[in-house]
């Protein structure tokens, strides 16, 4: 996931300060926003700010080099903090250069991202679900849809720049006279006025309000997936292209099954006696009951799977499985009765003295000692 900052704003690794700024400033000119529509490239150009925002500062930078990592921006940080004056800077030399302006800046913005967290529980993981989610966001405005302006006006051409947007500056300096252009300070940029801005709206074309959404949620998500639904994000700045709502999901602890992969893993414990003997135990699934079959002769440890009643993996049929581990209670507090026959038992059996190695392979210990094994 990290990228690397060079080869984002195309510079070689021993690049001057000049030249990098240079190179964001020449990838700023197509990509900022207010050039750019495209959401896409609104990503990129967070992106190359956040490379520029680092490299520029020899400390940062140098932080950066040795492998520091570049002090990841948090979700959803709002873009990298770069000084203004360095997109001041950029369209000031674009218009220089091209010696011509650029148009309006159009006052609509791409809506901000919204990251929510739900807790579903590990049936949901197994066979899917809906989930409704409530949060407050940014929603068009309904008296002016956007438009910014109150009812029955429209926004009136600046005559400071004549609608374009922009303004030249003329400065003296050693070298003679300089002429830059400098985004129109009456309309900032945007070539028109709004005189009578909605009052529902304050003029910005959208409102805080409670939304409700419903949410699909696929079998086989993990804990920490993140499902994207695009354009259910804050509606954009008068009326501009929404951004997308991230829903997180916590997976909440089960009472008896854990998820390993595919399956669900659970323990059981059973008495020594059901383990030698064998028996039948119902085990609750999410899919109802199920019949546990404990052979005669169960080791601790041992494992008894149920096929298919695991989860399904995301966007496959197939399921994976139920794993049982057996624990073998061995019983505490006879009676001296129970005393007897378990003496008895054991002088049948020839088992007064415990045995010390020769022991049967697929003993608990066994399985543990293969564990650390392929460690
Ligand atoms: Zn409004
Ligand atoms: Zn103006």
């Amino acid at each position: 996931m990290n990228e690397d900052y060079y080869e984002l704003l195309g510079v070689s690794k021993d690049a001057s300060t000049d030249q990098i700024k240079k190179a964001y400033q020449k990838a700023a000119r197509s990509l900022h926003p207010d050039v750019n529509p495209d959401p896409e490239a609104a990503e990129k150009y967070k992106k190359v700010s956040q490379a520029y925002e680092t490299l520029k500062n020899p400390d940062k930078r140098r932080q950066y080099d040795m492998g520091g990592g570049p002090g990841m921006g948090g979700f959803p940080g709002g873009g990298a903090g770069f000084d203004f004056s360095d997109i001041f800077d950029m369209f000031a030399g674009a218009s220089g250069m091209r010696g011509r302006g650029q148009g309006p800046v159009p006052r609509q913005r791409r809506g901000g991202d919204i990251l929510r967290r739900t807790t579903i529980d590990l049936r949901d993981v197994v066979f899917g679900t809906e989930q409704k989610i409530t949060f407050r966001t940014a929603v068009l405005c309904q008296t002016c849809h956007g438009s910014c302006a109150a009812e029955g006006t429209s926004p009136i051409r600046c005559t400071q720049c004549n609608g374009s947007g922009h303004v030249q500056r003329v400065a003296q300096s050693l070298l003679g006279q300089m002429v830059t252009m400098a985004p129109c300070p009456t309309c900032e940029g945007h070539g028109d006025i709004i005189e009578h801005p909605c009052t529902a709206c304050a003029g910005h074309g959208r409102i805080q309000d409670e939304r409700t959404l419903t949410v699909k949620i696929p079998a086989g998500v993990e804990h920490g997936t993140r499902i994207q639904l695009r354009g259910e994000g804050e509606v954009g700045e008068a009326g501009g292209p929404s951004g997308d709502l991230l829903v997180e999901l916590s997976v909440a602890e089960h009472d008896v099954f854990h998820r390993e992969g595919d399956d669900l893993v659970a323990q059981v414990s059973v008495p020594m006696t059901s383990a030698a003997l064998g028996a039948t135990v119902p085990l609750e699934t999410f899919d109802g009951v199920q019949e546990l079959r404990i052979r005669p002769g169960s080791q601790p440890g041992e494992e008894i799977t149920l096929k298919g009643l695991g989860v399904s993996p995301l966007r496959r049929e197939r399921r994976g499985d139920i794993r049982i581990e057996l624990d073998v209670m061995v019983p505490t507090g006879l009676t001296e009765e129970q005393t007897e026959l378990l003496e008895r038992f054991s002088a049948l059996r020839g088992e007064e003295t415990p045995r010390t190695g020769g022991r049967r392979h697929g003993g608990m210990f066994d399985k543990i000692r293969e564990r650390f094994r392929d460690l």
